[in-house]
């Protein structure tokens, strides 16, 4: 008898030629997410098992696990030669424990056809086999408190469990593409780098900071952000890019009320040269690995339509025209406590809410213009050298490792 995790597909069943694709970035991530423990991933129909790991480690590496995007369930199961006899005993041994009255019922699944029991059969047998050991273990079909799964698979074992979890859903991060995520201290990107994430999106970090107008502790809020998301995204570099030469710049030559719109406008504009010119992250990483496998193709904000004045259709409009690449914002249809729900679910909350200033807020207007119009932000640009304040801006890029 031994103790395995096991985990089911989730949608990627449904994905046809690239199944085997998917499925091997999956394995690929399931390695990664537990790399720091000892155990063994194997594949078996359907599912992949991992086992072989310290009892010790079973807590931590289900935490982790269950972050992986691409599973849909995810159990704890005991793992027993496909015996009549064994199962029999293992289930029993199981159940020891309970002494309070129970109901339950037998799920058996079946992928060994070869098994000489059919799955009612063997829930038959299981269930009586209960029954006659526990005289306080009641059957209950519909609604019972204590599901006994079966599964006879096809090397030959049966895995036993009780009850099973909903894992991560999603699809394998890594098999969507990659995007440059710009994330700042707030609630809302990380949660939008998350739900990415869980599209199948490999995600690179990217952080506008304004030091010394913003503080030290504010970059390392937002690298223990990204560490917070790093079990389920994965994600492997944060960028920071200093901003300060550009918000002085606005600040003393453009109209007060365009600054964050103008400030959005020239960190497209940086993000844009980032993803068209992979030299620039490759020449200041000397580590390739961690760089991103796939070719950065898209942006990632946390805009919600209308939670700031600054965004706005029109605003948002003015931004995107600043440059081709594509701009995804997951939360755009979402109310801020739908964002906070699941900020709180992944963790990420209770540090996005320390109060650390952001660049975004360093010489702020208290009125923002909310539906700028595009031909008076080509004006306030052309009191500006854009070019070189991009320029400037890329030369400070920092790399770090998450
Ligand atoms: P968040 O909670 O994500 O900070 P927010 O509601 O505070 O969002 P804004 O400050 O208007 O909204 O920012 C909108 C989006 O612009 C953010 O979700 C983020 O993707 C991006 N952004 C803003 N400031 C920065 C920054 N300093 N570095 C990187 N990205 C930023
Ligand atoms: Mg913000």
């Amino acid at each position: 008898m031994k103790n395995v995790i096991i985990l089911s597909f989730g949608e990627l069943w449904l994905k046809g030629e690239n199944r085997e694709h998917f499925i091997r970035q999956l394995l690929g991530n399931t390695k990664k997410a537990i790399e720091e423990f000892n155990a063994t991933i194997k594949r078996t129909d359907g599912s992949v098992l991992v086992c072989g790991y310290n009892p010790d480690d079973e807590q931590d590496i289900l935490r982790n696990l269950s972050l992986v995007f691409g599973y849909s369930k995810i159990v704890k199961a005991i793992e027993v030669d496909a015996d009549e006899k064994k199962i029999l005993d293992a289930v029993v041994k199981q159940l020891a424990d309970i002494s309070k009255p129970i109901t339950f019922k037998v799920q058996t699944k079946r992928t060994d056809k070869t098994f000489p029991k059919t799955s009612p059969e063997l829930n038959g047998i299981v269930g009586h086999k209960v029954l006659t050991t526990y005289s306080h273990f009641t059957v209950e079909i519909h609604n019972p408190e204590l599901v006994v799964g079966v599964s006879i698979k096809q090397n030959k074992k049966a895995y036993i469990s009780f009850g099973e979890e909903e894992a991560a859903c999603g699809l394998p991060v890594g098999v969507s593409g990659a995007g440059l995520s710009l994330l700042s201290g707030g609630i809302d990107s990380p949660v939008a780098s998350h739900q990415m994430a869980k599209r199948g999106l490999e995600i690179v970090y990217i952080n506008f900071e304004s030091f010394p107008y913003t503080s030290l502790q504010a970059k390392q809020k937002v690298l223990d952000l990204a560490k917070i998301l790093k079990p389920a995204t994965l994600s492997k570099i944060l960028i920071y890019c200093n901003i300060k030469e550009i918000q002085e710049t606005l600040n003393k030559n453009t109209d007060k009320k365009y600054a964050v719109v103008l400030t959005r406008v020239l960190m497209a504009r940086i993000c844009d040269e980032i993803v068209r010119n992979p030299k620039l992250l490759e020449e200041r990483i000397s580590n390739k690995k961690l760089l991103p496998k796939n070719k950065l193709s898209m942006l990632i904000t946390g805009e919600s339509l209308g939670q700031v004045a600054s965004q706005t259709i029109e605003n948002l409009t003015v931004v995107n025209n600043a440059i081709e690449t594509i701009f995804i914002r997951p939360l755009i249809a979402r109310d801020k406590e739908e964002i906070i729900k699941i900020a709180k679910k992944i963790g990420t909350f209770e540090t996005s809410i320390k109060p650390y200033e952001d660049s975004c807020t360093v010489f702020a207007p208290q009125h923002p213009i909310t539906k700028a119009k595009q031909k008076d932000v080509d004006l306030e640009l052309a009191r500006i050298d854009a070019e070189t304040l991009i320029k400037n801006a890329l030369s400070t890029l920092e790399i770090v490792e998450i």
